[in-house]
């Protein structure tokens, strides 16, 4: 038997940032993490981390055996795969995700990272596409970040483009909705808002005025 965890009130601060493909969470969540002096956890790591293993292995990231294998052995040097932004190992990161053992095998990790924020800092942030829903759903505070589909797939090609990678807008865009897709019809933890999530629309805001936005919803979420 593990002891009563504390009231959500006492524990570490928790804001949840969830959201489709490119919606901008990950530049919104390291922003908000700077400014609050939040541990920052980009969950998509991990699930892409896994993915690309199985990748590398020559697996099929489809197959439940093989990617909850990956997931449970899962290692630091995993995240650093050189090739864990592409675009072929985030469609193999939302077929890994899909499984229900590899969800429960990453689940501990982001829970204790969310509860003891690394380096003594005085919250965490998390994002992905359950943080508010399966992950935290005490979170002090969730953000549900979505933009137009057209919006996300501009802005995820110039984002390749800029780092000299070959991608066509309109390739961007189908795999940006296939992968969508996928992430809202999974049986498990499926990309969703939370009942309780603030919803954050950047289809007509530039970084700054997304961060603004962000920043005063969880600074009134903060406030004693
Ligand atoms: O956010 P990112 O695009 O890096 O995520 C890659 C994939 O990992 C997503 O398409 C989704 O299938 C999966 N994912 C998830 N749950 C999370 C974070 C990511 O299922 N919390």
């Amino acid at each position: 038997m593990s002891a009563d965890p504390a009231p959500a009130s006492a524990r570490a601060p928790v804001i949840a940032v969830d959201g489709p493909v490119a919606a901008g969470k990950g530049t919104l969540a390291r922003r908000l993490a700077a400014q609050f002096g939040f541990a920052y956890l980009d969950t998509g790591a991990l699930y892409r981390a896994v993915g690309s293993k199985v990748l590398r292995a020559g697996g099929d990231p489809a197959d439940a055996g093989a990617a909850t294998a990956a997931a449970a052995g899962l290692a630091e040097a995993d995240l650093k795969a050189p090739d864990l932004r592409s675009e072929a190992v985030g469609l193999a990161a939302s077929k890994v995700a899909a499984i229900p053992g590899v969800r429960a095998a990453l689940l501990d990790y982001q829970r204790s990272y969310a509860a003891r924020p690394p380096g003594g800092q005085a919250g965490a942030i998390l994002d992905g596409r359950d943080i508010g829903t399966v992950v935290c759903p005490d979170a002090r505070v969730k953000l549900f970040v979505t933009a137009r589909d057209e919006v996300r797939a501009a802005r995820r090609h110039k984002e390749l483009i800029d780092k000299g990678e070959n991608a066509t807008y309109d390739q961007i865009l189908a795999d940006l909705r296939r992968r969508d897709a996928q992430d809202q019809a999974r049986e498990t933890a499926p990309l969703k808002p939370a009942g309780d999530a603030h919803l954050l629309d950047t289809s007509d805001l530039d970084i700054e005025a997304a961060v603004a936005a962000a920043a005063e919803i969880v600074a009134a979420a903060l406030k004693p």
